[in-house]
């Protein structure tokens, strides 16, 4: 998935309007019925449906017929722009410049501000693997799916943001979190290689210590990395490491704790081991060297990223484990997910449900976008 930034320069507020009431019809529709899009939007039904056939072209929404209704779902290219969008009218982005990782679940491009101070967009694509291996299974389970992918990702993005502002504020070496908004994260550049690419280093055995202190320092304050490896640390022209990639945190309470905490140490001594020829006795013991001071844990679900919200991420977490089923019947019990949902509910109310559950911050466009003096006087 390309992020195709031609189409930012070429759009009319119309076609952003429409875009966003398919955004926000989302909510509650996998497949957003044409007739609620423009009742959202507040546009006649003709000029929806041209409008429509616009943003299907550049790709921001798909038309979707399935044997209920006809509708449109919003791409993870509509969903880019939306953010995209967002991120400009906030200034926390004017340009983007290029991609700097693939990931298996993410793209990661550098960009800039106004006074060109770069930073970095991280946007999450979960789904985006095993996605691949439903693209033969009939359409709605393919559209089904994406939605759902869309709000999977989102929440990464959020926990994402959470965990890098908790971390950034009790002075660990994370990036300084900047932005977020739907499943993007924009955080600051770092100016250093990921220790995979690394060769050679002066002191294996500081940065060894180092990195195992880190874990430790971490789960006193109640987390584990989770995923902690030569990927996720970059290493700064001083030695210094610097951890990146939270979306799959956990918390020290977790069932599993000292399984995933074994995890990280055991990448770690692996890596030294092969890369470095490094290897050492010493190395933190969960029981042992775990002592927790803080709570960031539960901080961060006071924070923004509900506990509940954290469950629904594991839950697509713990699906992915059984291969195969959850192509077909993962997402289901995902909520807001449902194909016929809502079908007969009526509009009006539904067009004002959509509205108030809008995401964003009281300025946004989409607030923008609802207050209807803003389309008279255009
Ligand atoms: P993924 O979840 O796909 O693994 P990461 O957060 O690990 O995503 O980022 C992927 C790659 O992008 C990293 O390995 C690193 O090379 C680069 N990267 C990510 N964040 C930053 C950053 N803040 N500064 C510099 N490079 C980064
Ligand atoms: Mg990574």
């Amino acid at each position: 998935m390309k992020l195709d930034v031609r189409v930012l320069r070429y759009m009319s507020s119309e076609e952003f309007r429409v875009l966003t009431a398919v955004e926000m019809g989302s909510k509650n529709h996998v497949i957003v019925p044409t007739s609620l899009i423009a009742q959202i939007a507040g546009l006649r039904h003709g000029g929806v449906n041209k409008i429509l056939g616009e943003l299907a072209k550049k790709k921001l929404v798909a038309k979707v017929k399935n044997s209920m209704y006809d509708g449109y779902r919003l791409t993870y290219g509509g969903y880019d722009y939306l953010a995209l969008k967002t991120f400009s009218r906030r200034g926390s982005i004017y340009s983007i410049g290029k991609q700097i990782g693939v990931g298996k679940e993410s793209d990661v491009y550098l960009v800039a501000d106004e006074e060109e101070i770069q930073s970095v967009l991280k946007i999450h694509r979960l789904g985006r693997v095993s996605f691949r291996a439903i693209k033969a299974q009939r359409d709605y389970l393919q559209n089904r799916k994406t939605a759902s992918w869309l709000y999977m990702s989102r929440l990464a993005a959020m926990k994402e943001y959470a965990f890098m502002k908790i971390l950034h504020e009790h002075g660990f070496p994370v990036p300084k979190p900047i932005d977020q908004s739907r499943h993007c994260v924009l955080m600051e550049l770092i100016d250093a290689f990921p220790l995979r690419e690394v060769i050679e280093v002066k002191n294996p055995g500081k940065l060894y210590s180092d990195l195992m202190d880190l874990i430790v320092r971490l789960a006193s304050y109640g987390l584990i990395h989770g995923d902690f490896n030569e990927f996720n640390i970059l290493l700064k022209e001083d030695g210094e490491p610097v951890l990146i990639d939270f979306p799959q945190m956990v918390s020290i309470s977790h069932p599993n704790a000292e399984w995933y905490f074994n995890r990280d140490i055991e990448c770690i001594r692996t890596f030294f081991r092969k890369r470095f020829g490094y290897e050492s006795v010493l190395y933190p013991k969960f029981n042992l060297d775990v002592n927790r001071e803080f709570n960031l844990d539960v901080q961060v679900a006071a924070s923004g990223f509900t506990k509940q919200q954290q469950e629904e991420l594991e839950g697509k977490n713990a699906r992915e484990s059984v291969k195969g089923e959850d192509i077909i019947s993962g997402d289901a019990n995902i909520a807001n997910e449902s194909v016929i949902q809502n079908v007969t509910k009526d509009a009006k109310s539904e067009t004002e449900e959509a509205k108030s559950e809008t995401e964003e911050d009281p300025e946004s466009d989409l607030e923008q976008l609802n207050n209807r003096d803003y389309m008279a006087h255009r």
